[in-house]
Order: C-alpha cells, then structure tokens, then sequence
C-alpha cells in the first residue's frame, strides 16, 4: 500500500479522465465521467463550464471511493489548450466556454497578428486571445472579472478563489515565458483587469476547499497545484522529462518535443516552447501522419498487414506522405507537393513505403529542432495511434538511431498527477 499518493485530472473534450499515482510515481488508481457533446455550429464550438465541473466531480469522487487512507499530497488539472471562458468576480461562468477548436475569431486573429510579435503563443483563430477579443467585442466582458482557460477556472472551483493561470495554459493568451510577464501588446488589447495571475505548472496555488472537498469526497486542505495543457500533460505521461528526452506523437498528425535547457521559438516553423520546471520543451507539428495512412488504410488492415513488413529491407520507395500541398514544419514551404507514386503492387509494400515516408519526415523534424537549437534526441518515446506498430518502431529507430521506449499506459491524467508530484524527471 503507498503511503501517499498525489492526484491528475485530465479535462478532454469528451470526458474526464483522473489518476491517482503512489510516490513513486507508478498509477495507482484510475477514473473517468463522460462530458455531454458541446454545441457546435458553424466553426463555432461551445461548452457549458458547470458540465465539466459535474464531470470532474464525478470522476474523483468515484477514485476517492476506492483510495486507501494515506494523504493526497497534491492535485493538478490539464485541459485542452485554447479553451477560454469568461466568470464574475465570484468565478460564475458568464455564458458557454469557447472550445480550443472554435475558430469564429478570424478578424481577431487579424487583430492579434498586426500587434504581436511573430513568435507569440496567442496567433491564431484558435488561440485564447483571439476568443478574449471575440467576446469583448460582443460586449460580453462588461460583467467580467476574469478571463479563464478551462483548467484554471476548474483549479478556481477547487480553492474557491479564482483568477490564476499556469505558464503553459497562458501562452496562448499572450503572455510571454521568457520574460514571464504580460507583454505591453497584451494590456493594449484587452482590459488588463480580465488577465490571470500567472505562475510556473506545478507551483503550489492554495489548497482544497472545505466545499470543494465535500463534493469530491476528499479530505480538505488538499495542497493545489497549478496545472497545464493537454499536449504537455501527454508529453510528461510517457516519463520524460530529462534533458534530451523526446516524444513523439504518432496520431492523426505527427507532433516532435524534446527537452532542453532553452527555449526555442521559431515562428516560420510554427516551433514554439513551453516552460518545463527549469527547462523548456521546444516542440513542432507536421501536416503527415496517422491521417494519410487513413486515406489508404482502414486501422484494421493496418494490424493485419502490419507482419508483413520488412523494416530490415527499405522499400527506397522515398514516399513524402503529406494530406496535401505544403507544409510549415520541418520544412517550410506552403507549395510543397506530396510524393505518393509509384504505387507497388503488394499492399504491404505500399504501406511499408508510406511509413518509411513519415519516419523520414520525423527525423527531419528532430534535425530541424537540433539546427533551431534544441538538443538532439538521446532517446524517443511514442503516443498516439502510430504507437501501436512494432515494426514502425523499427523502422524509425533505424532511422533515428537512438533507443525506441516506451512511453507506459500514456494518460495525460498521470502527467498532470505527475506535476503535482514535482516529479518532472
Ligand atoms: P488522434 O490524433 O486523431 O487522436 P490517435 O492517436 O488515436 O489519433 O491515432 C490515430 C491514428 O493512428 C490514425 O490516423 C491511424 O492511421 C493510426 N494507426 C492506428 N493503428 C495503427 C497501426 N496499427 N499502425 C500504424 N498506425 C496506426
């Protein structure tokens, strides 16, 4: 039985997901509740906030049932970065949540690239800025005491005090990690009063509430810890953490980080960095990945052909697997062609050439991110779907030349208890 054990939520689009994990960081208990499908219309996308405070009620009061009487020595919470909500001086919702996938904020977007500077979390349709200037032009900010992502204003509901913000979560409002501060661009655009309080993921915020506590079944005076972002809390999932240590995401898209000691940021790339404790995570996203092999292969087909490659005997088909024209990382260039032909016969070939193709595209990614100023990979942990084939594990190792780990059962959940935990490496 641990002795102590330290608690991650996870807030997705379709549920929340909740872990518990010993100090020694093994998961030790885990829970989920179903989110009810937002309101989409157009390339709108809305969410009530008070839905994801019943999910995460629910979620940990069914873990807390099942824990054994050692203490929770911290609780942190990731959500989907982007998604903003407005709340009143005593952390009320004022109207839906704007979904990290809404994009009405186009003009916005216009707005936020004339003044801020090209390497800027906050460009964008998508960023939290961007649905900031939506709202405010509505003049749905009156009322407003704070402007908050989903995780902050869930980290809010647990101390019953509102208005904090992590690091990570902030990028994508304005704020700038190097200097760690609000950017005099930020203040010029929006009511600086509706801005979070900033502080590093994982810095302790306050603790529990008595009624917090009573809904969620847990003991009061819980320490609360300051959260992050989804593709952080994923990245951290998989155990890295230490310098040189990369992750690669193998889903429908094909995404790069790897920690180093400095930041890099590298607008025309789209390579930007997350604060990591005392290290950064410089990361980039390639249009390829799991969504091309869709076009050719059902996931299916993709397991049964999958022993019939041969990673030893490269196909030299030089595939560039992409969904389309153009490309912004690692090479940017918005006419580049994808290179598809020719087709072989043998199914299985097809496939290994296509694989091959994305490895390639991934390798060339990591030296992107070395040229920019990252460390090279010392080693690569996978998530996503792409995880699931050992013999493109092969392929790409060959490729990278660096050990191929594992990356655990990967739920960004166990990340953010991670954080909690102070355990980034
Ligand atoms: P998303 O980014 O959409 O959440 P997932 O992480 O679920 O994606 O990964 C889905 C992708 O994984 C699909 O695009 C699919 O092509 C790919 N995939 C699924 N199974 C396999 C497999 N056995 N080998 C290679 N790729 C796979």
């Amino acid at each position: 039985e641990p002795s102590a054990l330290f608690l991650g939520a996870d807030v997705g689009t379709s549920g929340v997901r909740v872990c518990a994990l010993t100090e020694t960081g093994a998961p030790f208990a885990q829970e989920e509740a179903t989110l009810p499908a937002g309101y989409r219309s157009g390339s709108g996308h809305e969410q009530d906030p008070e839905s994801w405070w019943e999910a995460l009620v629910a979620a940990i009061s069914k873990l807390a049932a099942a824990l054994p009487e050692v203490p929770v020595r911290g609780l942190a919470l990731d959500s989907t970065s982007g998604t903003l909500l407005l709340a009143d001086a005593r952390g009320a919702p004022l109207g839906p949540a704007l979904m990290y996938d809404d994009r009405r904020s186009r003009g916005e977007a216009e707005r936020i690239a004339r003044n801020a500077p090209a390497d800027s979390g906050a460009h964008g349709a998508s960023s939290s800025l961007a649905k900031l200037l939506y709202r405010a032009g509505r003049g749905e900010t009156a009322q407003a005491a704070h402007a908050l992502h989903a995780a902050d204003w869930l980290t809010g509901c647990l101390l019953g005090r509102y208005g904090v913000s992590d690091e990570n979560n902030a990028l994508k409002l304005g704020y700038d990690p190097v200097r760690r501060t609000w950017p005099d661009w930020v203040h010029g655009l929006v009511d600086s009063g509706l801005l979070p309080e900033v502080v590093p993921p994982g810095a302790r915020v306050g603790e529990l509430s008595a009624d917090a506590a009573r809904r969620l079944g847990l003991p009061g005076g819980i320490p609360v810890m300051a959260g992050t972002t989804d593709s952080v809390a994923g990245f951290l999932a998989t155990g890295a953490g230490g310098p040189g240590e990369a992750v690669t995401s193998l889903g429908s898209t094909l995404a790069l980080k790897v920690v180093g000691e400095h930041p890099v940021f590298a607008p025309e790339y789209g390579v930007y960095s997350h604060r990591l404790g005392e290290r950064w995570l410089p990361g980039g996203a390639s249009n390829s990945g799991g969504a091309v092999l869709r076009r050719f292969f059902s996931d299916a087909e993709l397991t049964e052909l999958t022993p019939y490659l041969h990673p030893e005997r490269p196909t030299g088909l030089d595939y560039l697997p992409l969904p389309g024209p153009g490309e912004r990382f690692p090479d940017n260039d918005p006419d580049l062609e994808p290179r598809l032909e020719p087709r072989p016969a043998e199914r299985a070939e097809l496939l290994q050439g296509l694989l091959e193709g994305i490895a390639a595209i991934e390798a060339r990614g990591y030296r992107r991110l070395a040229e920019l100023g990252a460390p090279n990979p010392d080693s690569v942990r996978t998530v996503g779907g792409g995880a699931r084939n050992p013999a493109w594990t092969r392929i790409r190792g060959d490729l990278l030349g660096v050990p191929m780990l594992g990356a655990g059962d990967a739920e960004a959940a166990c990340g953010t208890a991670r954080l909690a935990a102070g355990r980034l490496e």
